[in-house]
């Protein structure tokens, strides 16, 4: 199984972040080990001062697929999450200004934590998802996949020109503006609609 992880997807993070729009989609992958045993708490992992939380929509991918067409790309997916892309923010600007990978920022164990699977004949449109996070009971990233620059089923056949995509797959499919820093003793609780998808302490 594995994670991977589009980032740049939503205008208003390109801009908090001050990054450039890409003109192609930009991913990264996650081991397994970035999803924490069930019910562990977030730790702060040691070697960062600045974890961010971003909160995404993910999508399962439930057969193999290589070379998918966008418009096949409906077939791949029956469930959907949400999921936490926990990053070390200040780990992530140090490779960044040196033009290194991402991992140590973005692949570290318990980096991945998701929520609670439901089915995509829940869901009207895909498209048209509102999700948000709370921290503390205060609502800090508020989204909806219209605003993706990739929507899901482009995201889906483009990762798949490049990686075979195989049952079990998570694909996180980026996070709109609000990111911050989180503190221990933080609750982080993220929402489809008005239905709480995940929950997690941070230790
Ligand atoms: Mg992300």
């Amino acid at each position: 199984m594995k994670i991977i992880c589009v980032g740049r997807n939503y205008k208003g993070h390109i801009l908090e972040l001050k990054n450039n729009t890409p003109k192609e989609l930009v991913f990264f992958l996650k081991p397994e080990t970035a999803i924490p045993l069930k019910n562990q708490p977030f730790f702060i992992p040691d070697f960062s001062q600045e974890i961010h939380h971003e909160i995404e929509l993910v999508v399962k991918i439930n057969k193999t697929g290589k070379h998918i067409q966008e418009k096949f790309a409906k077939h791949y997916y029956s469930e959907l999450t949400l999921g936490i892309d926990f990053t070390a923010r200040d780990v992530q600007e140090r490779l960044k200004k040196n033009g290194l990978p991402w991992e140590k920022a973005k692949s570290f164990d318990g980096s991945a934590p998701i929520g609670k699977f439901i089915d995509k004949t829940q869901i009207q449109n895909i498209d048209n998802i509102n999700f948000q996070l709370l921290v503390n009971k205060t609502p800090m990233q508020i989204g909806n996949t219209k605003d993706m620059i990739f929507k899901i089923d482009f995201i889906i056949s483009f990762i798949s020109q490049f990686i075979t995509l195989k049952k079990g797959d998570l694909i996180f499919t980026g996070t709109p503006e609000g990111v911050s820093k989180i503190h221990k003793g933080d609750f982080l609780e993220g929402f489809i609609e008005n239905k709480k998808i995940i929950e997690l302490k941070v230790k």
